[in-house]
C-alpha cells in the first residue's frame, strides 16, 4: 500500500521544485532563528540568498556531529521552547550526547513517514504491531508508535527486551508486524529453539517484521525470514534527520526509499567532502526540508551507501538508496585494507554450519594488525572431531582471504558463548592503541 501517493508518487522533476523551495525556506529560517548558523554562514561567506538551484548546495559547510555536542543540550534549536513538544537524544556514549527537538508539526512529519514506511512493508490499519524498539529518549519506540497509529493500526507498545512476553503477546494478540532490530529478532528465534520448543512461530499471525537501528546484511535477513516465517523489511533514520523513517523497503526488498520531499539526499567522498555523482558509494548527507525545531542542513551522517533511481516497481519516485551496510567512521582500516563489519558479515554467513553470532577483535601486535573472528557454530559440528573442525576453520579463513583480501584469524566456539544483547550487537572489539 502506497500511504501518500501525492508524495511518494511525485514525478521527479516536480519533486525536485518542491526540495529547491524547502531548501530556500529551511536555510533562511535556520539562519535567521538560530544564531549559531548565522555566524557559521557569515563567516563562510554564505547568504540565503545566494540559494538558487539544489546546486547551490554545495557552498553551504556541512553540519558534522560535533557541532550538536559542541551545542548541548538546546543550542541548535531554530524555534523558542516554548514551541518544542517533545526531545529525544543519543546515548551519547562518546562525550556529550545530541537533543534534537521537535515542534507539533514536526512529530506530525514524523508520524507521517513511519506511517509511510509500514504501509511500504505492506501493513495498513487492519494489522497489529508490536513496537519492540526501546521507549525512550531512544526515536525508535516513540517513532514507530505514532506512525503505526497514524497508519490505523493497533499498536502494542512492548518495548524492547523480554523475549518470553514479546513470545505470549505475539501469541495472545495476534500480533502480524514485529518492530525491532534485527539482532533482536534472531535473538527471539534463538530463544524459541532453546528454550520454547513447544512455541510454534508459524502457528501465529505474525507475517511482517520491520527491523532498523542497526546496520544487517542480506544473509541476516535470509536468516530471520527463514527462522520466524516472516517478510523482513529494513526501516532507516537517524535521530539527528528525525528518527527512524528517513527511508524504508519497499515490497522489492531491493533499496530503500527516501522520503525525499521531507529529507534531501546527497552522497560525498568522505575524505574530500565532493559531491558525488547519482549511483556512486560513498557518506550520505542529510538535508530536513520541512522541520521547525531542529533544522540540520547538509549534515554528515557517516554512513556508506549509494543512491539511485531504478524505476522501482512498487511505483514509487522516491530515489533509493542501498541498504546501509557500513559506516565511514565504523570502517575498520585492517593492513591498509578497509573492511565493514558487515563484509565479514557476508562471508560468515554464506557458510554452513555457523551461527549468526559473531564478534571481531582486532588488535596490533609488533605494529601488525591482526584480525581475530570469533564464530559460534552449531552443536552438532562443535561434538565433531578435531579434524573436522580444522577443515572447517580453513574453509572460512579461504574464503576470507579471497573475498576481503586478508586473512584473519579464525576462532570457534560454542553455540551461545558470545554475550547476546536485547538492544544494539557489539561487534567490533577494536584494541589497537594507536
Ligand atoms: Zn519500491
Amino acid at each position: 500500500m502506497i500511504f501518500n501517493k501525492e508524495f511518494e508518487l511525485m514525478p521527479e522533476k516536480k519533486m525536485k521544485e518542491l526540495q529547491l523551495e524547502r531548501i530556500k525556506r529551511t536555510v533562511h529560517h535556520a539562519y535567521n532563528n538560530c544564531p549559531f548558523y548565522k555566524k557559521k554562514y557569515d563567516a563562510a561567506g554564505f547568504h540565503p540568498d545566494q540559494l538558487k538551484t539544489l546546486g547551490d548546495l554545495r557552498r553551504i559547510p556541512f553540519q558534522m556531529k560535533q557541532e550538536m555536542r559542541d551545542n548541548y543540550p538546546f543550542g541548535l534549536f531554530a524555534v523558542p521552547l516554548s514551541k518544542v513538544v517533545r526531545v529525544h537524544s543519543s546515548s551519547g556514549t562518546t562525550g556529550n550526547a545530541t537533543v534534537v527537538g521537535y515542534t507539533k508539526n514536526d512529530i506530525d512529519v514524523f508520524a507521517e513517514v513511519v506511517a509511510r514506511s509500514l504501509a511500504a512493508a505492506g501493513a495498513d490499519e487492519n494489522d497489529i504491531v508490536q513496537v519492540g524498539f526501546g521507549y525512550g529518549l531512544f526515536t525508535g519506540g516513540l517513532g514507530l508508535h505514532y506512525g503505526s497509529e497514524r497508519l490505523g493500526a493497533m499498536t502494542v507498545p512492548i518495548s524492547a527486551g523480554n523475549t518470553d512476553r514479546q513470545l505470549m503477546l505475539i501469541k495472545d494478540y495476534g500480533t502480524t508486524v514485529l518492530v525491532c532490530t534485527p539482532s533482536f529478532a534472531l535473538n527471539i528465534a534463538d530463544y524459541i529453539e532453546k528454550k520454547r520448543p513447544d512455541y510454534d512461530i508459524r502457528a501465529t499471525k505474525l507475517r511482517i517484521g520491520v527491523f532498523g537501528a542497526e546496520p544487517w546484511s542480506e544473509s541476516m535477513r535470509r536468516e530471520i525470514e527463514a527462522r520466524l516465517g516472516i517478510k523482513a523489511y529494513d526501516i532507516y533514520g537517524l535521530s539527528e534527520v528525525i528518527g527512524p523513517g528517513v527511508s524504508s523497503e519497499c515490497s522489492e526488498k531491493s533499496g530503500l526509499h527516501v522520503n525525499e520531499d521531507h529529507f534531501y539526499v546527497e552522497i560525498i567522498d568522505p575524505e574530500t567532502g565532493e559531491v558525488l555523482p547519482e549511483g556512486e558509494k560513498g557518506e550520505i548527507v542529510y538535508t530536513s526540508l520541512t522541520k521547525e525545531a531542529f533544522p540540520n542542513i547538509r549534515y554528515r551522517s557517516r554512513d556508506i551507501t549509494r543512491l539511485y533511481h531504478d524505476g522501482c516497481k512498487c511505483g514509487r519516485t522516491l530515489v533509493k538508496m542501498d541498504k546501509v551496510t557500513g559506516r565511514s567512521d565504523d570502517m575498520l582500516i585492517i593492513r591498509g585494507v578497509n573492511v565493514f563489519p558487515s563484509q565479514i558479515e557476508d562471508v560468515l554467513m554464506a557458510v554452513e554450519g555457523t551461527e549468526p553470532h559473531y564478534q571481531i577483535i582486532v588488535d596490533r601486535k609488533n605494529a601488525l594488525d591482526e584480525l581475530e573472528v570469533m564464530v559460534e557454530v552449531n552443536e552438532r559440528l562443535f561434538s565433531d572431531e578435531v579434524k573436522v573442525l580444522d577443515a572447517f576453520k580453513n574453509r572460512i579463513s579461504d574464503r576470507f582471504r579471497s573475498t576481503i583480501g586478508i586473512s584473519a584469524k579464525i576462532t570457534l566456539v560454542e553455540p551461545m558463548t558470545i554475550a547476546r544483547s536485547e538492544g544494539k550487537a557489539k561487534r567490533v572489539i577494536d584494541r589497537r592503541k594507536i
